[in-house]
């Protein structure tokens, strides 16, 4: 296979990446290892789509998040994304923070151009009857807001496929020889494909696909970040933050656009890229600290716990350049803490790299920004399979018949949102195996319910 440009790794970065590629006149392919999308960093995040109040001034990360702010809007329309614009308040609860705020924060939301007011305590307390009446007063961010993070690499993917496209799965890159002309990449099956450049997009192992062209220039190290979920009521209209520490935004507590409230994360630098447990210690903390923003909080019950692996990058800020070794591979890396909310702003800025570098790659005449139309039904989609988010056969059907399907129950519920109900799928997983049957007709059932779970953690 020949292609103009490939991007390796498909989360929200690769995929808004390849989303903003698909408008070019150029052959593309989106390469996942995973035999799904949205497998890596962006499966667990705070979903929170940032306005950049806090980013350092003058930094890429700054530059990229604040135009992706005005990208939003349109994609959210397009994509039917699920999205609220809830706004933030972090909150004050001594002299000291209040003076971090109105010194630091305040002073670096206006250079980035974003719109923050210190907020009196009761103007807070009628907005959010849940926080501390220790409270002074803290900072109100109107944009900030909270979205569905799955939906957005999947629709990114989908609408970027139908512009023509490739999203190539189950492809683990695992060596890429370079020429005058292309790269070569080895896929782990022995397949190779070429490609004139490459858009490096894979998180947490982006150091490693940088090194496969012997370019040494960034390391990626993983800093876990654990949470809980919560289906307790929490008497709280925006998303509360705390006043951050060096190491970290601090532990929030966020309205889910699926209902339900997260608590979290934890900071910890871990060794392994691979670990995303939730301990005992974890689950401590996070109580503990956030008891210091809504004391009520120490009590809520935990329907789930999770983790997420920041990609902490051995430079400070977002790596989106070309490769010091070999100018034709373009990193989009280092994107720690933000990523979900500046994807569509990185897509933007990595496609200017391209085209300055390239000046034959040209936009195309006509491409589509919307989604692809509806799927097939049949006579018994209304029935619920879902009892507590109330999702029906037929949106499980939809899913199931999309080019960029599910490949197991993980990926239904990151799409459907079934599954996400307290009961964690004990009544609906028999049906959903059943449905996702009608779409394995021709392989063992056995080995399609087995491949079902695997990866799904109640
Ligand atoms: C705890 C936590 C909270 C966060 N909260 C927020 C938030 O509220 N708002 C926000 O904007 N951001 C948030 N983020 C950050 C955001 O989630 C990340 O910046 C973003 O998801 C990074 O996406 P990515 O596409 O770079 O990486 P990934 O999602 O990891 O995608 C990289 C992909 O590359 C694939 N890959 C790797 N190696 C190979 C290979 N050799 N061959 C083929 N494929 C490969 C991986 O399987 C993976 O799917 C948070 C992150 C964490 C951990």
């Amino acid at each position: 296979m020949n292609y103009d440009v490939v991007v390796i790794g498909g989360g929200i970065v690769g995929s808004a990446i390849t989303h903003k590629l698909s408008t070019y006149d150029i052959e593309i392919a989106l390469i996942e290892k995973e035999p799904d999308l949205c497998e890596g960093i962006s499966k667990a995040n705070s979903a929170i789509i940032h306005t950049g109040f806090d980013a350092p001034a003058g930094s890429l990360e700054a530059e990229v998040i604040s135009h992706a702010n005005k990208l939003w809007p349109d994609i959210i329309k397009n994509h039917q994304l699920a999205f609220e614009k809830r706004g933030a308040v972090m909150v004050a609860t001594s002299e000291e923070e209040k003076h971090i705020i109105l010194d630091k924060y305040i002073m670096n939301a206006k250079a980035n151009g974003v719109d923050v007011k210190w907020i009196g305590k009761e103007e807070i307390l009628k907005n959010n009857p849940a926080v501390t009446r220790e409270i002074i007063g803290g900072l109100f961010i109107e944009g900030e807001s909270i979205i569905d993070p799955w939906e957005a690499v999947y629709k990114f993917a989908e609408v970027a496929e139908q512009n023509g496209a490739a999203i190539l799965l189950n492809k683990e890159v695992k060596q890429i020889k370079s020429s005058a002309q292309h790269f070569t990449l080895i896929i782990k099956n022995g397949e190779e494909i070429k490609s004139k450049y490459i858009i490096n997009a894979a998180g947490l192992y982006s150091d490693a696909i940088a090194s496969m062209i012997g370019d040494n220039s960034f390391t990626i190290t993983p800093r876990k970040g654990q949470f809980i979920v919560t289906k307790d009521k929490v008497d709280i209209k925006n998303i509360i933050l705390p006043v951050p520490s060096a190491k970290s935004k601090g532990k929030l507590i966020t309205p889910a656009v699926f209902k339900g409230h997260l608590l979290g994360p934890t900071a910890e630098d871990i060794d392994d890229k691979a670990d995303r447990s939730t301990t005992e210690e974890g689950f401590k903390e996070i109580r503990k600290e956030c008891a210091r923003l809504i004391p009520v909080s120490i009590n809520y019950t935990s329907v789930k716990q999770y983790a997420g692996l920041r990609a902490v990058c051995s430079e400070d800020d977002y790596i989106i350049r070309k490769s010091v070794v070999n100018p034709r591979m373009i990193h989009a890396a280092g994107i720690r803490s933000t990523g979900l909310s500046a994807s569509p702003g990185i897509a933007a800025y990595v496609a200017e790299v391209l085209i300055a570098d390239d000046a034959s790659i040209k936009k195309k005449e006509q491409w589509k920004a919307e989604l692809p139309q509806q799927m097939n039904t049949q006579t018994d989609d209304n029935e619920i399979i879902c009892l507590t988010r109330n999702i029906t056969k037929g949106e499980i059907r939809e899913v199931l018949q999309k080019s960029v399907s599910p490949a197991n129950l993980d990926g239904i519920k990151r799409r459907t949102t079934a599954l996400l109900g307290e009961c964690q799928g004990s009544c609906c997983i028999p049906k959903i195996i059943d449905i996702m049957e009608e779409f394995h007709s021709d392989g063992d059932p056995v080995k399609s319910v087995q491949d079902s779970f695997i990866g799904y953690k109640i």
